[in-house]
């Protein structure tokens, strides 16, 4: 008779099991184990590094120059990092002890969770799997990946690499989609590191709730993009279209929407529309260097978008090849779908605004995004826009490159996500710290014992007030 075939319950269940059991041996934990680890991680990239930007070119038609700087090149920088800090960000911290347990020694030391789940989007499929990837070895745990499935041939590239590096009861690939998920997420792990949207990010949580899992949330939302007069229109508008237009928009932390002084607008957006043509010509769809919408139902969600406001430059589309043109789209209404919803493509909607007071209330008067952009040269208002409104992390004079630095924590607050990672704050992020105090084995103050009596309170009062 033929054994059962395995469900993906069961398999979940074993690869749960076993990575555990491997985790209980206490190899993950040590130094030298992790960094060997992060280096085959470095090494197997490097090796299948023409795969891993093929496959992305096919899910997201997206070029090598981009593949390589949002997807390996960075997660290879992340790795270098860690390889180089992570001894100290292991090493206990000693903190003073209280009088009245003396003497002793008090410190604390990051410790990893143990088994942690990581699950990952499809905008950048490679980068957002491996680098909380980085962080979890880092940290000392063992690891399940989820790839998004609206990317096979990423997912794929990602089972075969960390199926040939590493075995599967410390790291391991599950393939699928919502099912699998869902699956994945009535198990017991030990911390769980979502990326994606809101939605799912709230159903995350709920699921984590059950086991009071911790959770570390990367999730999405609006990202305005402020600009005033003070600025060099010209770079500003370059810098505002690279944002926009990478990965044909499909960036967690791309400048949504712009919210200019009105007095500017008919200046800044001229300047953005050239900036388009010299980054990807007069007829983008010829570009390489221009990617590609992921399937049908966000090309089709995107297209309604074009609706919501005047075509001030692109609008053109293709079904066959999912392709929106880079677009700049005017006399948008802010309760039109294009400005209540994520966009999450490459359409850019423009919002006035008459005083700095105007700007930071629209702002405030929205779910708490993921970044925020402002171009001005002006101080006053610079202090003013970060003193009042809250979001993840963001640029002054430019969008998106806060997260090339690695020791800028990367994440979202409120609606946008909890927790954060990269460079530190990643390994931080996959440990908890442990506090433990070390008594002297030979003083023992009798003091906290019974019988308590009169003198004794006023010791202890002593010591304590
Ligand atoms: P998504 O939330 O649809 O999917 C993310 C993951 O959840 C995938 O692996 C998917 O298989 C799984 N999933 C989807 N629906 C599910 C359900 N109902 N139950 C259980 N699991 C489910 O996100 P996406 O469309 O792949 O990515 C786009 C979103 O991710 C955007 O909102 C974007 O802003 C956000 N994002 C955030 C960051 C960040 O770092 N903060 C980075 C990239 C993307």
């Amino acid at each position: 008779m033929k054994p059962p075939a395995e469900t993906p319950s069961r398999k979940i269940l074993g690869l749960i099991g076993a990575q555990k059991e491997y985790f209980l041996k206490g190899e993950t934990r040590e130094l030298d184990f992790r960094k060997s680890q992060l280096k085959r991680l470095k090494l197997a990239i490097e090796a299948r590094e023409n795969i891993i930007l093929e496959a992305l070119q096919k899910d997201l038609g997206k070029s090598a120059f981009e593949g390589y700087a949002s997807e390996t090149g960075i997660i290879l920088e992340e790795i270098k990092h860690a390889l180089k800090w992570l001894p100290r960000w292991m090493a206990e911290r000693a903190v003073p002890v209280p009088l009245s347990q003396f003497p002793a020694y008090a410190s604390i030391t990051p410790e990893p969770f143990g088994n942690v789940l990581i699950i990952a989007p499809y905008n950048y499929p490679f980068h957002l799997a491996i680098a909380p990837l980085v962080a979890a070895i880092a940290a000392g745990n063992t690891a399940i990946i989820k790839p998004s499935e609206l990317v096979p041939h990423t997912s794929l590239v990602i089972r075969d690499l960390i199926g040939q590096t590493f075995p599967e009861n410390y790291i391991a690939v599950v393939e699928g989609g919502r099912p699998t998920n869902t699956a994945l997420l009535k198990q017991r792990f030990d911390m769980i590191f979502f990326t994606g949207g809101t939605a799912v990010g709230k159903i995350v949580m709920q699921a984590a709730a059950k086991y009071l899992t911790p959770v570390v949330l990367e999730l999405g939302g609006k990202s305005p993009c402020i600009v005033d007069g003070s600025v060099n229109l010209k770079t500003a508008a370059r810098r505002i279209a690279w944002g926009r237009f990478w990965n044909a928009g499909q960036t967690c932390v791309a400048p949504d929407y712009l919210l200019v002084e009105r007095s500017v607008k008919d200046r800044l957006l001229p300047e953005i529309k050239a900036s388009i043509e010299q980054f990807y010509g007069s007829d983008p769809a010829q570009s390489k260097d221009y990617g590609r919408i992921v399937n049908q139902r966000h090309f089709d969600r995107l297209k309604k978008y074009l609706k919501n406001g005047k075509v001030f430059t692109g609008g053109q589309i293709s079904v066959k090849e999912r392709y929106i043109a880079p677009t700049v789209l005017t006399d948008v209404k802010s309760d039109s779908p294009v400005m209540q919803e994520e966009i999450f493509g490459p359409i850019l909607p423009v919002m006035e605004y008459g005083t700095e007071q105007e700007a930071i209330d629209f702002i405030n008067s929205r779910p708490r995004p993921l970044a925020l952009y402002l171009f001005t040269a002006n101080r006053k208002f610079e202090r003013e826009v970060l003193k009042r409104t809250t979001f993840g992390g963001g640029c002054v004079n430019d969008t998106m490159v806060h997260l090339s630095v690695p020791d800028l924590p990367f994440g979202g607050v409120g609606d946008s996500g909890m927790g954060a990672y990269h460079g530190r704050m990643g390994f931080e992020a996959f440990s908890y710290k442990r506090s433990v105090l070390r008594k002297s084995r030979w003083i023992d103050i009798p003091l906290r014992y019974p019988p308590f009596n009169g003198p004794k309170f006023q010791l202890l009062k002593k010591f304590m007030g």
